[in-house]
């Protein structure tokens, strides 16, 4: 059985070589600052399927043939993708507001949920307590 600590140098080693080989500078610096925080690994694990869309989304399992519809059916307002599952739900809406004002009048007219992590994570907002809220979603 492998040692926790062996684990995550593993799981290290794997972000660093998927770093290199995924993103451009800006995101590169995202997603060292996501794997830098204090969080558990299953915060930064979430956030990693977001970033490849491998996330259970109507969209994405409508893509699969798994549902036939894919609007969102907390608020009917459309397809439940990652940005709408995640932030730009009518429902989330209010949460986001309270806790993040800023970030969201920045990202009104952000068409992903990777610019919305970067915003939040660019403006020295409290990125772990996103990364936290996110997760809780
Ligand atoms: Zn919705």
């Amino acid at each position: 059985m492998k040692s926790g600590y062996k684990m995550l140098m593993e799981l290290e080693e794997v972000n660093e070589a998927v770093v290199k080989v995924s993103f451009g500078d800006d995101l590169k610096s995202t997603w060292n600052a996501i794997w830098r925080l204090q969080v558990p690994n299953r915060i930064k694990l979430l956030l990693w399927r977001a970033r490849s869309d491998s996330l259970p989304t109507k969209v994405n399992l409508a893509k699969r043939k798994l549902l036939i519809e894919n609007t969102c059916t907390q608020c009917n307002q459309g397809p439940e993708d990652r940005l709408h599952a995640l932030w730009a739900c009518l429902l989330l809406s209010t949460i986001w507001q309270v806790l993040f004002p800023d970030l969201v009048s920045i990202s009104s007219s952000s068409g992903s949920f990777l610019n919305v992590i970067q915003l939040a994570q660019q403006n020295k907002m409290r990125f772990d307590l996103f990364t936290w809220m996110v997760s809780l979603i």
